[in-house]
């Protein structure tokens, strides 16, 4: 089947009632019609569904849909994103042990870095998306696993996922990448040659703006030691939520194309807007790494990062002079959504803490959706005329 087909069509297997669609197996247990059948499941002598917190048939369903979709073996999925990527730490690392990472990534996951992993005994350092050659420098007889995010998180850089591969397979280390911006459909890093690829199902996967989720995909062998990890950590997937996002995976396809093609018209829009200093968009041939983007991704995604000048000031005054467009803290929603991360996400950081992860203060991320894309513009276009006084502007 093809990739629009699969997803469809690859439906965890019927009741007695011969529904047509998924029913919701809200059920936290499952029986055994014997002691013997119940001891050899519980051995795992057979695939069996024995308990919610380890399997649930709409949680297999979900899995195994976006697995088939990135080309991996085996999946695990969680109640987040970051249940993914703290469960793929605590699975595959021991204390003692370093993870090299790309030095822009997710809010959380470097609070992860800084914060919680030394707990553990687990050290991190960055090394920076756009100098991999200097990666190799980094790593220590203590580095297991290498950490990315591409594109990344809010600034919109690309990192050569091929090239860390080959750093990663010489050094015989794991390879992680959240893929969360590119969405299954855009990107498949296992198949450039990553051994992990982590998801927060809440963005793209979900697409409105509902349910949480997260996934961790990889080896037969990695997710062996995943699952060993949260069967008893705890950090599940609900079945109500896994039906959402199985539903959701039906027009994923669709909705990603639209969200590409959506946000190209924009970004290009905006690179001959007078008034910006400078438009980001992995599809865009001013990008910085459009080449890679172009040899690793199908489409450059739902994402569009701005410069405006005038810095922090401009920024708020941007936000809120938007009439259809929302501020809030999601992303990959059927609704456009706004963000200005200096003011918001990364206000913590210092100035140059901030330039070093590649967001200057007037820069804005917008994350595009599936309205109109002339509604879109025009919510836009008002609120930057707002920005600036008219001699600016022409
Ligand atoms: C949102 C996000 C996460 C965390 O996902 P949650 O579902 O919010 O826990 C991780 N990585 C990236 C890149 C994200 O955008």
């Amino acid at each position: 089947m093809r990739e629009e087909t699969f997803l469809i069509r690859n439906q965890h297997e019927q009741t007695s009632a011969k529904e047509h669609t998924v029913p919701i197996y809200f059920t936290s247990s499952y029986t055994f019609d014997s002691a013997e059948e119940m001891r050899s499941k519980f051995a795992e002598e057979e695939e069996s569904f024995l308990y919610s917190r380890y399997s649930n048939p709409n949680v297999d369903e979900f899995i195994s849909k976006v697995a088939h979709l990135e080309g991996a073996e085996s999946g695990w999925a969680t109640a987040t994103g970051m249940a993914s990527v703290f469960t793929t730490f605590g699975a595959l690392l021991d204390a003692g042990d370093h993870v090299l990472s790309s030095r822009s990534i997710f809010g959380s996951t470097h609070k992860l870095f800084t914060e919680i992993l030394p707990r553990f005994g687990i050290t991190a350092s960055y090394g920076s998306y756009d100098d991999v050659d200097a990666w190799e420098a980094l790593i220590t007889t203590a580095t297991k696993c290498i950490y990315i995010e591409s594109p990344t998180n809010p600034a919109l850089d690309i990192i050569d996922v091929r090239k860390v591969a080959a750093l990663a397979e010489k050094h015989n280390l794991i390879l992680v990448v959240d893929n969360c911006f590119a969405t299954p459909v855009l990107q498949q890093p296992i198949k450039l040659g990553a051994h992990i690829s982590i998801h927060s199902a809440t963005k793209f996967i979900d697409g409105q703006g509902r349910a949480m989720g997260g996934l961790i995909l990889g080896s037969n062998e990695l997710i062996e030691k995943v699952k060993a990890f949260a069967r008893h950590t705890g950090p599940a997937l609900s079945p109500f939520n896994a039906w959402i996002l199985s539903k959701s995976l039906e027009t994923l396809s669709l909705r990603v194309e639209k969200h590409c093609s959506n946000a190209l018209e924009i970004a290009t829009r905006l690179e001959k807007h007078k008034a910006l200093r400078s438009v980001k968009y992995p599809f865009l041939k001013s990008h910085k790494e459009y080449e890679i983007a172009v040899s690793q991704m199908h489409a450059g995604g739902g994402l569009v990062g701005f410069e405006l000048e005038g810095g922090l000031e401009a920024g708020k005054k941007f936000l809120d002079a938007l009439k259809m467009i929302k501020l809030t803290a999601n992303l990959g929603d059927v609704r456009t959504i706004a963000t200005h991360p200096a003011s918001t996400t990364h206000s913590k950081l210092t100035p140059e803490q901030r330039a070093e992860v590649g967001i200057t203060d007037g820069f804005i991320r917008i994350s595009v959706g599936l309205e109109h894309v002339e509604d879109i513009w025009e919510d836009i276009e008002q609120a930057l005329a707002k920005c600036f006084t008219t001699s600016q502007v022409f």
